[in-house]
């Protein structure tokens, strides 16, 4: 089956009694089992079916069966927001004394996460340049527990070379977990890459209209002791699983995830074309145009579209307020990849509270506007900024 018919049509895990097309939303807590051998049986994993909704649920059971059909995963695990996700997954391959291997250009809680949480704990974070192999090799030690990465960085729009970072990780023994939030799996193949694990906020494209919070950790199976950890161990301890209405939404959106994706792509695309000779604006970003520094090693990785995040550079911070006052269409607010456009200042929200200094190491400049482009006509969008610059 092509990823699209299946997104559509995999069956139930359950199916339900009245045989309801839609997947039916399991609001339940508790599962009642026929006789206490059974009840046994499912606890001490000798029988596979719910036993309490923090750790397994029917609804969210079926998200994750559907996302391991279209990305030939060996495990998925579906979490109550992408940093839960995030964090699941590296505090199951860090620990004590172990280091993990980062870039500045981190979203910015991914970055507070590494950076400040987890060394609390004892683990190393030791943050360089991944789009440099040589420094990168002189970070990696065998106390290294994984190189975490975003494919497309948010906002600085960088990539770096996925198979030469696998390589050196995979010398050491660890792993290569890469958020790809920005680009979505439907259209990439990032396990051939040599990514162990994928992890990604499906708040963005797969709930679509920005109805609910998720996160997805997709496991390509090539250490089997994560996914026993974060399954056996941190559902349970952190009891941050997905809820089953999110699991609803979510399904709902994935149904229709690449073909929205592709249209807000196309649309992405366009724009970041069209704005490169709108007076007021000094600079355009988007990996998807000719010009930009990654748009070869993007095309060569994720294939031939580019997300529908990108950059623009007004001149001065002031000027960035002044447009975002003005525009009348595209919504100040954050998120990424809703339905509707939203327009952003990265360095005095999400990375505010970081010093001038920081920012500066991030590449978070007070003059970009960050862009999530939606579904809207193109020239609607272009229309609403050339009248918010003026
Ligand atoms: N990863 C990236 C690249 C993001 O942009 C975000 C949020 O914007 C997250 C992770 C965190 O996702 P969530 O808001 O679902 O926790």
């Amino acid at each position: 089956m092509n990823k699209q018919t299946k997104a559509l049509h995999l069956p139930y895990v359950r199916p339900d009694a009245y045989g309801a097309l839609a997947v039916p939303v399991y609001n339940n807590v508790s599962y009642e089992f026929d006789d206490a051998q059974t009840m046994s049986d499912v606890f001490c994993n000798r029988i596979k079916a719910p036993d309490y909704s923090r750790v397994a649920n029917p609804t969210v059971t079926n998200l994750e069966q559907r996302v391991k059909a279209l990305t030939g995963a060996e495990h998925v695990t579906a979490f109550n927001s992408g940093m839960a996700a995030i964090s699941n997954i590296l505090m199951s391959v860090a620990g004590q004394g172990k280091n993990i291997v980062s870039s500045r250009h981190l979203f910015g809680n991914t970055l507070s996460l590494i950076s400040r949480t987890l060394s609390r704990y004892g683990v190393e974070a030791r943050l360089c340049d991944l789009t440099n192999l040589a420094e990168v090799e002189t970070h990696v030690d065998e106390k290294t527990c994984c190189i975490f990465l975003e494919i497309v960085t948010n906002p600085q729009l960088e990539v770096a070379d996925l198979k030469a970072l696998a390589e050196i990780v995979h010398k050491h023994g660890a792993v290569l977990i890469a958020d790809s939030t920005v680009i979505p799996f439907t259209e990439t193949n990032l396990s051939s890459l040599g990514v162990d694990v994928e992890v990604l906020s499906s708040t963005k494209y797969l709930s679509g209209g920005g109805t609910s919070l998720g996160g997805l950790v997709i496991d390509y199976g090539r250490s089997p002791e994560i996914n026993q950890r974060l399954k056996q161990e941190q559902l349970f301890n952190f009891g941050a699983y997905m809820p089953a209405q999110s699991a609803y939404m979510q399904t709902i959106g994935l149904e229709t995830l690449a073909v929205r994706y592709r249209q807000q792509a196309a649309n992405t695309q366009a724009l970041a074309g069209a704005l490169q000779s709108v007076k007021g604006i000094v600079r355009v970003d988007y990996v998807g145009l000719q010009n930009h520094k990654y748009h070869n090693l993007a095309q060569r990785q994720f294939g031939p579209t580019a997300g529908a995040m990108l950059t623009i550079d007004l001149e001065s911070q002031q000027a960035c307020f002044n447009f975002l006052n003005r525009l009348k269409i595209i919504h100040r607010a954050t998120n990424l990849f809703d339905n509707r456009t939203l327009a952003i200042h990265p360095a005095s929200t999400i990375f505010g509270l970081f010093s001038d200094d920081e920012k500066r190491k991030m590449d978070v400049r007070p003059t970009t506007i960050r862009l999530s482009v939606g579904l809207e006509a193109v020239e609607d969008l272009l229309s609403d900024i050339k009248q918010a610059l003026q």
